[in-house]
Parts: C-alpha cells; sequence; structure tokens
C-alpha cells in the first residue's frame, strides 16, 4: 500500500484524487494564475508520471483530452501517481493566444524553462512548474499542437539528449516521431523539453491539432488519438494494466518547417492537404499580396508529405505556413 501523496498543499491518500491549485499570484481584479493540479494516486507504489497542456494558450485540445481521461480513470485502479496540469498557461489559455498578452519579457513560456522564481510571470509559472512539479517525477509528457494559426498532423518530439526518450516514444505509441524538432536556427532553447533533458528527467512532446480542423469530427479524431497516447504511457509505465493500442513499426522522421519571407495572402494548391506525398521542388501554395501580385511561391524542400499547413489564408513575415516530413528509418517498437 502506498503512503499518501503531498503536492502543493495537497494530501492524496491512496486509491484517491486530489485537485488543487498551485498558487503563484494575483490578478489585478484578484483572480489567480496558478498551476491547476488533478492528482490521482494509486493503492500501490510506483513511478510518478507528469501530464501538462496548455503551455500555449491556443492550443486546446489537450487540455480536452487529458480532462476527458482523468473522468475515466480510476485511481483506485492505478500503480503509482499521475499529476495532470490541464492548463500551464492560465493568462495565455484566457486570451487563446500562444502566450501571454500582458507578458513584456518573455512571451511563450516553451522558451522560458527552467524559469525565474522572481521574474516575470511566465518565468514564475516556468520556476514553479520545475521545482514544485518536475522535479517530483518519472518522466513527463506535454501536449501540444498547431494553436490558432498553424494544423499539425500528430506526431512525437524527443530531444536526443533526454534519457530514456525513445523508450517514452514507443510507450506513447503514435507512428510518427523526431529527436531533432527543426533544421537551421535553433530556436529551441528554454523549452521544458531542452532543460528536462539536461537534468536527466525522460520527456516527450506531443503535437497535434490547430484551428483548421476544428471540426467536430476532427476534433473528436484529436481526442481519440491523445487519448489513446496517454492510456499507452500509462501502461507503458505500470500506471494501468493493459496492452498499448499502437502500431508495429514507428517512423523515426525528419521534418522541415518551411516560413515566408514576405506577408500576404496564402492561396493552397488545390491537391495540396495532410499527408499528401510531394515531389521536390512542388509548389504548395501561392502567396499574394492585396493587389494581386504573386509574393512568393512555396515549394517542398525535398520529396516527402505533408504534415502541417496554416489554419488562416494570412501568411505573416517570417512565420511558419508548412512542414513537410520524411521517413528516415522505421523502428520495431
Ligand atoms: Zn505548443
Amino acid at each position: 500500500m502506498a503512503s499518501a501523496f503531498e503536492i502543493a498543499g495537497l494530501s492524496v491518500q491512496p486509491g484517491t484524487r486530489g485537485a488543487g491549485w498551485l498558487h503563484i499570484a494575483r490578478t489585478p481584479s484578484g483572480g489567480t494564475i496558478g498551476l491547476p493540479l488533478v492528482v490521482l494516486h494509486g493503492r500501490r507504489e510506483g513511478p510518478v508520471l507528469a501530464v501538462d497542456a496548455a503551455t500555449h494558450g491556443d492550443e486546446s485540445e489537450g487540455p480536452l483530452s487529458l480532462l476527458t481521461l482523468l473522468r475515466e480513470l480510476d485511481p483506485a485502479a492505478l500503480r503509482g501517481t499521475l499529476i495532470a496540469v490541464p492548463v500551464m498557461n492560465g493568462p495565455s489559455f484566457d486570451a487563446e493566444t500562444r502566450g501571454n498578452p500582458e507578458e513584456r519579457h518573455h512571451y511563450d513560456l516553451n522558451r522560458a524553462f527552467p524559469g525565474e522564481a522572481n521574474g516575470s510571470i511566465t518565468q514564475r509559472i516556468a520556476a514553479r512548474y520545475f521545482s514544485e512539479i518536475a522535479k517530483r517525477t518519472n518522466a513527463i509528457v506535454s501536449l501540444h499542437g498547431g494553436g490558432n494559426l498553424f494544423y499539425l498532423d500528430g506526431f512525437v518530439i524527443a530531444h536526443s539528449t533526454a534519457g530514456n526518450s525513445l523508450d517514452l516514444i514507443k510507450g506513447w505509441g503514435w507512428r510518427r516521431f523526431t529527436d531533432n524538432p527543426d533544421v537551421g536556427v535553433n530556436p529551441y532553447q528554454g523549452t521544458m523539453h531542452q532543460k528536462c533533458g539536461e537534468l536527466g528527467i525522460p520527456s516527450i512532446t506531443i503535437e497535434m491539432g490547430g484551428s483548421s480542423h476544428r471540426s467536430p469530427e476532427q476534433l473528436r479524431r484529436m481526442k481519440r488519438e491523445f487519448t489513446r497516447g496517454l492510456r499507452n504511457i500509462m501502461i507503458h509505465f505500470g500506471l494501468l494494466e493493459g496492452k498499448p493500442d499502437r502500431p508495429e513499426t514507428l517512423w523515426s522522421i525528419r521534418k522541415q518547417n518551411i516560413r515566408v519571407n514576405d506577408g500576404g495572402i496564402i492561396d493552397l494548391d488545390d491537391q495540396i492537404d495532410i499527408e499528401k506525398e510531394v515531389g521536390k521542388g512542388q509548389r504548395l501554395m501561392t502567396i499574394y499580396d492585396p493587389l494581386g501580385n504573386v509574393v512568393e511561391e512555396i515549394t517542398a524542400p525535398y520529396a516527402g508529405r505533408v504534415m502541417g499547413l496554416p489554419a488562416s489564408p494570412l501568411a505573416y513575415p517570417g512565420r511558419i505556413v508548412a512542414s513537410v516530413y520524411q521517413v528516415v528509418k522505421e523502428i520495431p517498437v
């Protein structure tokens, strides 16, 4: 029999669930900025797994899926402990934007880790997560997506220095993964991922969703896929019993995000869609200015498949408008 699990003022008895806020600060009108915690503590001792969502406030498929799974789970049946943080960046979630619009210095929470206890509000959120949650866990899973501006079909990211990350990728059980998040410049300093790797905490980032596919049918598909992965990873760690629902082989992919140079209005080529095969140099979309002139044609950097597309016809300069991938190798699970 396990003993009570103590975290952030919560004392969760074995076989039960606890929920509460890890308070960080008050808003000007007196509301709370904090981390919502739901802890499911099993009857039997076991690993501690943390799952978080909405580090970016416009990626709301993750919170939806995590809350769905939490409703379905019976803590008495668990071995070990699940710590869920369904909304990491409350102010950005309220605003439905990637970062907190009131944040002047560290807009993107996922570039602010491990944070600073006396820093800006975004740094404080990152610091509290690291000091009170991340260090208590055996592994961390972060749920992300394409947000307001982009649709991304599902894949898993691991930082190559994070121990056991391939093991986690297999445990999650989605087809595609990469341990090389992007090419070219490295804009990934300060991700939770990177800091977990430095601290030796195994972690993966899950990417799926975005506004363009928020039809009821697509939303249900995302919920199914996220909850499938969440159950798989809990089975992988022995928190849940059962057989994982996953393919027999996984694809290690090489992915390239393509950015526009100048702004304009995107006209996607008719045959281009998610998972469509494209040839090297094939046109994906054309960017027009408001006078109707062609600003730029966006082409595939190599033969592969389309994994991400814009959620809006508006192209802001420097913004990612497409993501194309190639399978580098197949890996048996
Ligand atoms: Zn994100």
